[in-house]
């Protein structure tokens, strides 16, 4: 696609990759028959291909109207189409880079600015998330249904094995999922000590940076990024931990792309390539002992359960990371029902199901039917936004893949 960038963006970092970016663009249109908004909507400027071209039109110089920010703010960021685009489209930087200038273009207003400023300082802050939490679990009986769906219910973690292992990684524990699910890192602790490794949490650390740059706040985005490379960097840095760990894979995403978010700061790029580089989503971790982990199951009894795996679209279209878990769980006994139109996002996509109530609503029916009509008696999933969303409409138990394997290692100790 020629492209011809304004002035003010032209000779910037942005500017250039933008422009990069643009250029691999065909207008083939393949990508419009995976977007999961353009299947809901029908409308060109809701699928990839229109989008791009609205932001290109930003950066060449056409002012960006409340409209152009409408059919942004419709973008889950799923990024099904770059899975599909035989041209390589970086879409999902792209749209960092337009959402941006639009953002500055045309400033919210109103209670859309109240709500987006309320998510980016509460929900990164996991002690105030938690406790707010507690406050609605208390409170649930008297909420709208609307809110009750979201408070999902306590649960007990379970033991964390105290550290025996000279192989160590530290798991990132995130903001909203210790509080809401705090039984999928120690589950994933108790999987990694007998496949003989040691997972540590660092209390320093926090949430990966994705809620605040995703909500138009980049720079406080980077600065997540940067508290926590300082939390894990003595570790890394003295080769006491080989991996970071992450078990949310939209969090596992952000976290592989610290080294080109940070790419420009002269005091961490080096350090921000180096966590991106050994960050390793739980799936990669437990497939890379396979072998270990058959041999602990070996033997197992009991009726095979049939499983609905999600696949999240920051596994799949984001870490790429296809068959993986699917092979594990299969590996480990269990039976996994077929799943239609696997590659498509159930609406969870972050803030995005408190911000587009209706297109995520209507995507998590479609995504729980899809799931629901195969005869699985438990849904899993590789996120914990997609569990918590799913959670709320689902006839079925949904949990982390992780804790299914869990149970299966635990039974043989
Ligand atoms: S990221 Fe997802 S919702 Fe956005 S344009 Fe691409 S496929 Fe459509
Ligand atoms: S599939 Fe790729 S090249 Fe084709 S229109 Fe979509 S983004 Fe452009």
């Amino acid at each position: 696609m020629q492209t011809n960038l304004a002035d003010f963006i032209r000779d910037t970092p942005e500017g250039r990759e933008a422009e990069e970016i643009l250029r691999k663009c065909v207008h083939c249109g393949f990508c419009t028959a995976t977007c999961p908004t353009y299947q809901l909507l029908g409308d060109e400027l809701d699928g990839p291909r229109g989008r791009i071209y609205l932001i290109k039109q930003v950066l060449e110089g056409q002012p960006a109207t409340e409209k152009t920010r409408l059919h942004l703010d419709r973008c889950l960021t799923c990024r099904s189409c770059e899975s599909t685009c035989p041209s390589g489209v970086q879409y999902g930087r792209l749209a960092d880079i337009g959402r941006h200038v639009v953002e500055q273009q045309v400033p919210r207003t109103g209670v859309d600015r109240l709500t987006r400023a309320a998510l980016r300082e509460f929900v990164p802050r996991g002690k105030l998330f938690g406790a707010a939490l507690g406050v609605g679990r208390l409170l649930r009986p008297l909420l709208p249904r609307a809110l009750a769906d979201k408070v999902a219910p306590a649960e007990a973690a379970g033991p964390w094995p105290a550290p025996r292992h000279a192989r160590r990684m530290i798991a990132l524990s995130g903001c909203v999922q210790p509080a809401m699910r705090p039984a999928i890192n120690a589950a994933t602790a108790r999987v990694l000590d007998r496949l003989g490794i040691s997972l540590l949490e660092e209390a320093r650390a926090g949430c990966c940076g994705a809620v605040r740059f995703h909500l138009h706040d980049q720079h406080g985005g980077r600065d997540d990024a940067r508290r926590n490379i300082d939390a894990w960097w003595p570790a890394v840095a003295g080769g006491e931990v080989e991996a970071i760990v992450v078990t949310a894979s939209g969090c596992g995403v952000q976290v592989r792309d610290y080294g080109h978010l940070l790419k420009d700061d002269p005091a961490y790029a080096v350090k921000a390539a180096r966590i991106a580089a050994i960050s390793r989503d739980v799936a990669e971790v437990v497939a890379a002992e396979a072998d270990t982990l058959k041999a602990l199951l070996a033997g197992g009894t009991g009726p095979r359960r049939r499983i609905a795996f999600h696949a999240p679209c920051s596994l799949q279209h984001g870490l790429k990371i296809r068959g993986t878990v699917e092979g594990l769980l299969t590996a480990a006994g269990f039976e996994l029902t077929p799943v239609r139109d696997a590659h498509l996002c159930c609406g969870s996509a972050g803030t995005y199901s408190l911000l587009q109530p209706e297109l995520s609503g209507r995507l998590r029916d479609d995504k729980l039917a899809a799931l629901q009509d195969g005869g699985a008696q438990c849904i899993v999933s590789a996120n914990v936004g997609c569990i918590e969303h799913l959670a709320a409409g689902a006839r079925l138990p949904i949990r982390h893949w992780i804790e299914l394997i869990d149970e299966k290692v635990t039974q043989t100790a």
